[in-house]
């Protein structure tokens, strides 16, 4: 049997006939950029996450990078963040002028919040943490500490729709928040794609401009920006998905308890829930010693399976200038080592998931 990571396919094969239909309904009126399905899904994707407004752009890198331009970062400022991250979660901080300053994680993969405090200065203007692996970050204490400091929070949320923290969903729980589009995230798009989420009317107004060449009207620009945009079609067909992701977001939470459930003792298994906290399993990663050895087992036994992410962002080639080394963040390097990703997603088979977990513990258990 074989388990792909991923099989995208298999989820349009399900809303096929919705999404020609959307498709040839936006072409029919030729109305493509900034449309009425944009604002619609602005709208109710704003709505899904408890927040007032939301702004559809290009993707979440620039998604990150014209909100913190947005509130008001730029150059010589500092924006803390993590070291476990893709990358585009530092390079969207230094396409906004500033510099990443990282703090560790803990055992969650999401930022220890007891060294947050260490790593802020008069240059700090905000802090973007990430929920990673679809678990929401600690944000009432970070909330905490950045309202002491009169910092903003802009949570990177690209992995965590639809995810929940004291019974509140990402995408209200900092000043604005950004989500990934991205076909390999769990609200996808068929291509790129990206939208904030805000409560503040002031930063809602200000992206509008950000992301369309600072234009106030057809004619004139208030400031140099970006054009970084929705496309209707992919609004129309975000529409169609947003309606789908409630009963998908279940199906990722029972293949993760299925995991949970059988894997005990053969793996380190992600953190469970804290109360009214409830995660959306964008990954589930497990820890395991000789992971090389253990995800080339997998393989041959037909289980594809990932690492994210295997160098961490102060190792990357744009953050020698930094002079970061080895052993400064202990805990994600040390993770960095054994994290192991395994298949999770909606369309994957009860047949599948078993041979996942009959897999594993066949592969760890002769390791
Ligand atoms: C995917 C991802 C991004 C970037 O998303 P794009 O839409 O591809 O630009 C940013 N942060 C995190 C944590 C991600 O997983």
């Amino acid at each position: 049997m074989k388990v792909p990571f991923v099989n995208l396919g298999l989820q349009y094969q399900d809303l096929k006939d919705e999404i020609l239909d959307a498709i040839d309904r936006v072409s029919l009126k030729g109305s493509y950029i900034l449309g009425p399905e944009t604002c619609k899904f602005e709208e109710e994707f704003a709505t899904f996450c408890g927040a007032k407004f939301g702004i559809g752009v290009a993707n979440a890198t620039d998604a990150l990078t014209l909100t913190l331009r947005a509130i008001g970062v730029g150059a010589d400022d500092e924006v803390i963040t993590v070291p476990n991250s893709f990358v585009a979660t530092a390079g969207s901080i230094v396409n906004s002028g500033a510099r990443p300053i990282f703090v560790d994680v803990a055992s969650d993969y999401n930022l220890d919040p007891t060294k947050l405090e260490a790593a802020i200065n008069s240059k700090t203007k905000a802090i973007v943490p990430v929920h990673l692996t679809g678990r929401a970050a600690c944000m009432e204490e970070i909330n905490k500490i950045a309202k002491n400091y009169n910092i903003k929070v802009v949570e990177d949320a690209a992995q965590a729709i639809g995810a929940i923290y004291q019974n509140n969903p990402v995408g209200s729980l900092g000043d604005a928040a950004c989500f990934s589009l991205h076909p390999l995230k769990n609200l996808h798009l068929m291509g790129d794609g990206g939208i904030i989420t805000t409560n503040d009317p002031e930063i809602s107004k200000n992206l509008k401009k950000w992301r369309n060449h600072g234009l106030r009207d057809r004619d004139f620009s208030e400031f140099w920006a970006y054009n970084s945009r929705l496309d209707n079609i992919q609004s129309a067909i975000g529409l169609i998905k947003l309606k789908h992701l409630p009963k998908w977001t279940q199906r990722f939470r029972a293949i993760a308890k299925e995991y949970r459930d059988n894997l005990e003792g053969f793996c380190k298994l992600p953190a469970i829930d804290p109360k009214g906290c409830e995660a959306v399993y964008h990954n589930f990663v497990i820890r395991v010693p000789n992971r090389e050895k253990i995800q080339n087992d997998l393989n041959n036994l037909g289980v594809d399976t990932k690492v994210h992410y295997p160098i961490p962002l102060h190792l990357q080639g744009g953050a020698k200038k930094w002079g970061y080394k080895k052993g400064d963040f202990p805990e994600t390097e040390a993770q960095g080592f054994e994290i192991l990703s395994l298949p999770i997603y909606p369309e994957l088979t009860d047949h599948q998931v078993s041979h996942v977990v009959d897999s594993i513990k066949k592969v760890i258990s002769n390791n």
